[in-house]
């Protein structure tokens, strides 16, 4: 049935998420990989993670963000999301 195609185009799109590995902006060392159902929650988590983990403030980190978005955004993966 068509309506059953459907649904599961859907449930994949559901389970594709995109993520982001730390090692990829800059920091080799580390295995962190923040995800978030699009980008907007990637990035917040991200932040937490910068900010937890390598001592950015929120200050440094928006403006380091808003300098290296774009090279940010085509490091993101879209992982099909076994997590
Ligand atoms: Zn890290």
């Amino acid at each position: 049935m068509s309506e059953d195609t459907t649904r599961q185009d859907t449930y994949q799109k559901a389970h594709s998420y995109p993520s982001l590995k730390c090692s990829d902006i800059g920091y080799p060392d580390c295995s962190h990989v923040a995800y978030g159902v699009s980008e907007e929650p990637l990035f917040r988590n991200a932040k937490y993670h910068a900010i937890h983990t390598h001592g950015y403030t929120e200050e440094s980190w928006e403006k380091e963000l808003s300098e290296k978005i774009e090279e940010f955004r085509k490091l993101i993966k879209m992982s099909s999301g076994r997590w």
